[in-house]
């Protein structure tokens, strides 16, 4: 386990399990290490040696209730003050445990985000009490995030479920009146295409968030990607009224290519693109910009938009979240592009950002690290330099950086 892991669960123990298990770590400090050096002995090696392995906080109680082994995870802990000692709750729960035999849990509150630490006392040899503890607040969080995900979705897909549903009794009740079947069918086409967006966009953020594989990896030329993604929103734009404006100062000798997945990165593009198409007014411009920096490659889609408010700025990048939700629900959005946008980027080592003013507009800048062909160079150089050392031995044409694919410009 990562020693800052280990630290901050050791921090996260002292403060949830408190003062209760301060004690036996304190104990353990002061006087406990001689009498672990007598006992540990009686413990059995295997006991000992197992509680030194596993990756959870464990430590060891006398019939006196005085520490008399902590292992490598209980003795991180830095956080215990003297007010920690003797917790009498604690103390009595290992009393209890130690009299009576029967182990005593204790289960994490889901529902209650400081208490997130998982407690067994169990009793040894009839004259030890094993205490272990591990902090499950990470796997608590992550549960709790796909409680809330799954909530969102539900919440998302019922409308347009519905909708569905009515229309189509809407549509065999009306069957004779072939005015009102069209303007039925006609929000039927509306409701399927908004379920069908919603579950391309479930499909592309669990895509965004998903582990990035070696082999996923495509050299992919950063220019012809934006290209075309702008040339593919043209159509959309024009009947928005929208004109797409490029302007590359991004060198076009210099190579821009990133070593990633297409499809992910042109939706990232895209979905800056289509936002800033659909919240700017009919007749404004949108203007998408290149640049190429030492080592990123920037890209900026600029709007003359109503722009976002500065307190909604930091959120619009969070799963559903919409600033006018009845609004950009009606107009098409299901409140993911952004976040697909971000995770995408991350993935990528790269990120978005966003500058907006109400009444003026908003621009977004996606910055993608380079696949740097300097670089690269530099160390295929040094590459063939110790190949031509070392006669071309295997060993040398390992260390050697990869040569850049070429990309599909
Ligand atoms: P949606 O699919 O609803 O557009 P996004 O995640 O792409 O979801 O965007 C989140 C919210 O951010 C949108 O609902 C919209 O309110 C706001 N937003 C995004 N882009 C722009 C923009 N260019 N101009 C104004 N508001 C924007």
């Amino acid at each position: 386990m990562d020693p800052t892991l280990l630290v901050l669960a050791s921090t996260a123990l002292g403060a949830v399990v408190g003062a209760g298990v301060a004690v036996t770590i304190l104990g353990m400090r002061r006087a406990g290490r001689r009498r672990a050096a007598e006992l540990r002995p009686e413990l059995g090696e295997v006991a000992t040696t197992i509680l030194d392995e596993i990756d959870m906080f464990a430590v060891i109680l006398d019939s006196s209730l005085t520490p008399v082994y902590a292992n490598p995870i209980a003795r991180q802990e830095r956080h215990i003050s003297d007010e920690d000692i003797r917790d009498p709750e604690f103390l009595a729960r290992v009393r209890r445990v130690m009299t009576t035999g029967a182990p005593d849990t204790h289960e994490p509150d889901p529902t209650d985000p400081a208490d997130t630490v998982r407690i067994h006392i169990v009793r040894i040899q009839r004259r030890f009490a094993v205490v272990l503890a591990e902090d499950l607040g990470e796997e608590q969080r992550v549960n709790a995030m796909r409680r809330d995900f799954i909530a969102n979705v539900s919440h998302e897909l019922k409308t347009p479920i519905a909708a569905i549903g009515l229309l189509s009794e809407a549509v065999q009740q009306a069957a004779d009146e072939p005015e009102l079947v069209r303007g039925f069918a006609k929000s039927l086409v509306k409701e399927s295409r908004r379920l069908g967006e919603l579950s391309r966009d479930i499909i592309q953020l669990s895509e965004a968030q998903s582990t990035l594989r070696p082999e996923d990896r495509e050299s992919v030329s950063l220019r012809d990607l934006v290209r075309g993604e702008v040339e593919s929103h043209r159509e959309f734009a024009a009947q928005h009224g929208i004109e797409l404006v490029v302007t590359d100062d991004s060198e076009p000798d210099r190579d821009a290519t990133i070593l990633g997945r297409p499809t992910s990165l042109g939706t990232a593009v895209a979905n800056l693109l289509s936002n800033a198409i659909r919240h700017s007014p009919e007749g404004s411009r949108v203007g998408i910009g290149m640049e190429l920096q030492r080592r990123s490659f920037l890209v900026t889609v600029t709007d003359q938009g109503e722009g976002i408010a500065p307190e909604h700025q930091p959120r619009i990048f969070e799963r559903f979240y919409r600033v006018d939700g009845a609004r950009t629900r009606g107009e098409g959005g299901t409140g993911l592009g952004l976040s697909i946008t971000r995770h995408t980027m991350r993935a990528h080592g790269g990120d978005v950002d966003v500058w907006s003013q109400p009444g003026v507009g908003s621009s977004f800048t996606l910055t993608f690290p380079l696949h740097d062909p300097e670089g690269s160079s530099k160390s295929s150089k040094r590459a063939k330099k110790a190949r031509r050392a070392t006669r071309g031995s295997a060993e040398a044409a390992q260390t050697a950086a990869p040569v850049p694919q070429k990309g599909h410009q």
